[in-house]
């Protein structure tokens, strides 16, 4: 079960949305900041006013970076790419392809379909605003709904990877050299470029005395060199693995401990012959019950474990994230991070091979891609 800070809203065309915790305090921010904007332009409005169209400004901001989501999401899909979740982080969101493009074009029209959405909506809340007077509540509305659709559009387009505007430099750049790993490398210089350039724009404006949007000019600098250093990490980390399968690096060996062992012999007698720290549970016939790990054994209180048996705090079969032995490595550590575990089961035909673990890929990792890389 994921345990990270990514809350749940629903599910739209067989995708997850998610959203960052974070979002909670960006979209109270955006609200307040609304009514303060809306009350300070329409002085006629009443209270009620002021708080409706902020709150209904606020809600449809956020549906606006979902919609934007969804273009690239099903744009991928289209393109035979699955797409299991969308999740919003600060400034905009990203969805998670469950690989890269296979080719330039693809990638330029997944990259450019979430601007292109958000201009489409950017033109039809400004055309629609027009038609009512300058203090009619609906109008406000879309009008300010049209700029921070244009914003985001424009934002995106900055071509510093990972940004929209970067897979589209990185597919350009991916059509006239024929490799994606370089382009890629070259989209991120550019982007940390983009990044230095917002960190000095913001110092400037910082000591001109406009020190509150100086430090958000840094602030959105310095979010965006993270984020190019990090996606290239990934995207090379990714590459590295490619070739590789679970079943060029499973290990044969696992511990194993029987369904009605009780915790204290399991803790007393049989952690202690490995090292390992988790152990599949599985019956006599071989049957794969579930699994016990550290974790699960720390839930339950020393005294309780001698009455407790190992069935009762495993997690059950069901409940597992399991691999093929012909699965690619980069999704191996995929499931990992999503089920928050260090170990995988490797399952052939419904019969476990072995296990494939987390430190075992990242040291493979670590020999493919060698010391300092960027
Ligand atoms: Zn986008």
């Amino acid at each position: 079960m994921p345990r990270d800070a990514n809350r749940r809203l629903g599910r739209v065309a067989g995708i997850d949305i998610r959203f960052h915790s974070s979002w909670i305090i960006i979209l109270a921010l955006i609200g307040l900041t609304l009514g303060e904007y809306f009350r300070a332009f329409n002085p006629g409005w009443s209270d009620f006013t002021v708080a409706a169209a902020a709150i209904i400004t606020t809600i449809l901001f956020f549906v606006s970076v979902v919609l934007h989501e969804l273009a690239h999401s099903l744009v991928a899909r289209a393109h035979g790419l699955p797409v299991h979740a969308i999740t919003l982080f600060v400034f905009g969101g990203v969805s998670e392809l469950t690989r890269e493009p296979d080719d330039a074009v693809t990638e330029f029209k997944i990259a450019i379909a979430g601007p292109l959405l958000s201009l489409l909506l950017a033109g039809i809340c400004l055309g629609l605003g027009r038609l009512g007077g300058p203090h009619a509540p609906v109008a406000a509305v879309l009008n300010w709904l049209g700029y921070i659709n244009l914003v985001l559009a424009l934002f995106n387009l900055i071509p510093g990877f990972p940004l929209d505007g970067g897979r589209v430099l990185r597919a350009i750049l991916w059509t006239a050299n024929k490799n994606f790993l370089k382009s890629t490398r070259w989209a991120t210089r550019v982007g940390k470029l983009c990044a230095l350039a917002f960190i000095l724009y913001g110092v400037i404006e910082f000591f001109q005395g406009a020190a509150l949007s100086g430090l958000w000019l840094a602030f959105i600098g310095w979010f965006l060199l993270s984020a190019a250093e990090q996606s290239w990490r990934a995207t090379a980390a990714q590459s590295a693995l490619a070739k590789f399968t679970v079943g060029d690096l499973g290990s044969p060996f696992f511990p194993r401990v029987a369904p009605d062992v009780t915790l204290e012999h399991f803790i007393e007698e049989l952690a202690h012959a490995h090292n390992y720290r988790a152990s599949l549970v599985m019956d006599d016939d071989d049957h794969l019950l579930g699994i016990l790990t550290a974790a699960d054994l720390n839930r339950i209180p020393r005294t309780a474990w001698a009455t407790t048996r190992v069935a009762d705090v495993m997690v059950p079969r069901a409940q597992m994230a399991t691999v093929e032995p012909t699965e690619g490595l980069v999704s191996a550590l995929q499931k990992m991070t999503m089920n928050n575990v260090g170990q995988l089961p490797i399952l052939a035909g419904g019969a476990v091979q072995g296990v494939v673990k987390r430190d075992r890929i990242l040291e493979l990792l670590h020999q493919q891609m060698g010391p300092a890389n960027g």
